[in-house]
């Protein structure tokens, strides 16, 4: 068996969880770190940290004054700025770094996309008086606040600590659903005419396949 070493894994995403669970099972010492975007993240095989570390210099010193052998990003595909600083930060601490990337997902037949490449080409390829579910990060609700003609159903993790400037919402507290029923009987329920989402790949699938049984558009943001 190889070197035993000690890894931080750049987390936040089934993929990192997946990771840390097989390198701990390996032996290896497992330090996964998370923004701190959710009240009760999901727990990790290993340890977890939690919080920023002022940007990629901060992060190069906590990898050097750690003593890590290996760093792997396995954020987000649209978590860019964590990725760059990853980059970064791996070179001055003179530490390799895996990058885990997940696949978009693909369009398949009878899926109706509309790809777009900005939330903000999202937010304006809604009809006018459509029912939306906005299955986004809270970080990036407000930029539909003008879409005063639009229902929005806002899915989040964690409820909002302050109400949320769209005119016309109500909230889902969940993670996404994880079967096509589940997601379905969310759509019907609350007669949801179009799915605005990321395509961030991975396990929030579900959705997608509940629109194309219900044949609903979905407002597609490719990848960045
Ligand atoms: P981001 O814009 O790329 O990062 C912004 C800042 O947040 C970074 O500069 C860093 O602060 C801090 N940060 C981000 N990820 C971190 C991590 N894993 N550990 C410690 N600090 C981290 O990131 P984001 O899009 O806000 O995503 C934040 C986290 O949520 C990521 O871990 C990502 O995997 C997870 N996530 C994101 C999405 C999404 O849609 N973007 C979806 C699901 C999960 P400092 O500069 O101070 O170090």
């Amino acid at each position: 068996m190889g070197k035993k070493e000690k890894i931080l894994i750049l987390g936040g995403t089934t993929e990192a969880a997946e990771r840390a669970a097989t390198l701990a099972r390996n032996g290896h010492e497992i330090v996964t770190s998370l923004a701190g975007r959710t009240s009760e993240p999901r727990p990790v095989a290993g340890e977890l940290r939690i919080g920023g570390f002022g940007g990629a210099e901060g992060l190069a010193e906590y990898l050097k004054c750690e003593g890590f052998d290996r760093l792997i990003d396995a954020t987000h595909p649209f978590a860019r700025q964590i990725s760059k600083n990853a980059d970064i930060a791996a070179k001055r601490a003179g530490l390799p770094l895996d990058t885990v990337t997940r696949p978009p997902w693909e369009k398949r037949p009878g899926d109706r996309w509309i790809e777009v490449d900005t939330l903000a080409a999202a937010r304006d390829a809604i009809p006018e008086g459509a029912r939306v579910l906005l299955a986004l990060g809270s970080q990036h609700i407000a930029g539909f606040a003008i879409r005063r003609d639009v229902h929005f159903l806002v899915r989040m993790i964690d409820p909002p600590s302050s109400p949320l400037p769209l005119a016309d919402y109500e909230l889902a507290i969940a993670r996404p659903g994880e079967t096509t029923e589940a997601e379905t009987a969310l759509l019907k329920a609350h007669a949801i005419s179009h799915i605005v989402c990321r395509n961030s790949g991975g396990p929030a699938y579900a959705k997608i396949e509940a629109a194309r049984d219900l044949n609903l558009p979905v407002i597609m943001v490719s990848r960045p």
